[in-house]
């Protein structure tokens, strides 16, 4: 035919029955404004009015051509072959495509995924489509053999159709930037999945007490300490969230306490179901469940990526700690002061500390000791010590010295016994990520 969109719509149908949206998505980037229904509801009535004038000017071959093609074409065909050739419209098969059943797919998908969005007080949603059985062959062989290079992909209708009656609905939209879920619409086989991010809130927190985990540690007989993601839980009632999780950056020893600035960490609340509760609202219900001993701020709702910038800035980041030693046979003239030369500044290298070689691979860390000052207490049996120091040194190993895996230490610099019997930390730097736009 000498319009190519007839042709190429003329060499599918002549091969595979087909719908008028499959047929139209041929050409879905012809034409503006228009459903791929649209269009192939178009093509067939130019296509069977083309035939049907080259029947009537008795073209060799057109009405075999057109009674061929009428069950591939379907219902609109109908009239014309019975008009020429009575009792020779015979119904065709399924869509060779999507087996005629793109049409409710889309239509079900939106019912679905609307009440899921909802369930799941989602706004900000993405559309996904998982293709199951021969689509997405079919539609190939079927491209190929039209050859009109204008269309678009069974995959690309479904997201954005589905996507378009959403948005009809009203109070929910596409956001490609920052998705609050994505609705996975499976076909041929029908079914919506929705996949709800987690809620992510950056904030500090502090730990006013000793003898509390960073992690929630639960044995048989409960858990093992109270511990900071414990304290979280109150945000899983608000939130009906099915799990927390705190990605901090680094961690101090269950015996230490958190002071001063606080340790920056983002709270992610797996699957919540409610995500617009206020942020002093979360922050409340946490510093309650801290029951007076880990404290909370919330400072901003956080994204995905920044946690692994949490997770990379931990390992090295600069640590304030203050430190309570004690020396074997007490403080002597001068101690304080061989501390401070022999330390200040120096490279401690520091075999994994015996108390956690258990479950840490025994490795040779480097780590700088940028600032030591102590001063003696009590009659110079203990002393108190403020130690600055890149993330990842082991300080009650640097105290101790850990029989020799950990040099230099104070013991080694003192030529006695010394044992960190209290540590806090009360400094970590942040670089704050960039705000969420
Ligand atoms: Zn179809």
């Amino acid at each position: 035919m000498d319009s190519r969109v007839l042709d190429s719509a003329l060499k599918a149908l002549s091969r595979y029955p087909l719908c008028d949206r499959c047929l139209g998505r041929l050409f879905a980037r012809l034409g503006r404004g228009w459903s791929n229904r649209e269009r192939g509801e178009a093509v067939k009535r130019v296509l069977v009015m083309e035939l049907h004038r080259m029947a009537l000017e008795g073209e060799e071959g057109a009405l075999e051509k057109l009674v061929s093609i009428a069950p591939n074409v379907g219902e609109v065909a109908r009239g014309v072959v019975e008009s020429l050739s009575p009792g020779s419209y015979r119904e065709g098969g399924p869509c060779a495509v999507c087996g005629g059943l793109l049409e409710n797919a889309i239509a079900s998908a939106v019912e679905e995924g609307y009440r899921l969005l909802k369930a799941y007080d989602v706004e900000r949603f993405v559309v996904g489509v998982r293709l199951g059985g021969d689509v997405a062959r079919a539609e190939e062989e079927v491209k190929r053999v039209a050859g009109a290079g204008y269309g678009e992909s069974i995959k690309a209708e479904i997201r954005r159709e589905v996507g378009k009656l959403l948005l009809g609905r009203g109070g929910v939209k596409v956001d490609f930037d920052n998705p609050e879920a994505t609705l996975l619409v499976e076909f041929p086989g029908g079914g919506v999945e929705i996949q709800v991010n987690s809620l992510l809130y950056r904030g500090r927190y502090w730990k006013l007490g000793r003898n509390i985990s960073q992690a929630y540690w639960p044995t048989p007989e409960g858990p093992r300490y109270f511990s900071v993601e414990q304290a979280l839980w109150p945000m899983l009632k608000l939130t009906g969230g099915e799990r927390l999780v705190v990605h901090a950056a680094g961690r101090e020893d269950v015996d230490a306490r958190m002071l001063g600035s606080g340790r920056p960490m983002i709270v992610e609340v797996k699957s919540p179901r409610r995500r617009r509760i206020p942020l002093e609202k979360l922050e409340e219900a946490a510093n309650k469940g801290g029951r007076g001993v880990v404290r909370f701020r919330f400072e901003s709702a956080a994204r995905r990526a920044e946690v692994a910038l949490y997770k990379e800035e931990a390992a090295r980041v600069r640590k304030v700690y203050r430190a309570l030693v004690a020396v074997e046979g007490g403080l002597g003239v001068g101690d304080v002061d061989r501390l401070r030369r022999a330390l200040e500044g120096a490279v401690i290298m520091q075999r994994t500390p015996s108390r956690v070689l258990h479950r840490r691979p025994d490795i040779l860390r480097r780590r700088r000791l940028y600032s030591l000052d102590c001063s003696p207490l009590e009659e110079g049996v203990l002393m108190e010590c403020v130690i600055e120091a890149e993330g990842g040194l082991y300080i009650k190993e640097l105290v101790s010295g850990d029989r020799g895996r950990t040099r230099p230490s104070f013991a080694e610099v003192l030529g006695r016994e010394a044992l960190c019997i209290e540590l806090d930390v009360v400094w970590v730097e942040h670089e704050a990520p960039g705000a969420p736009g």
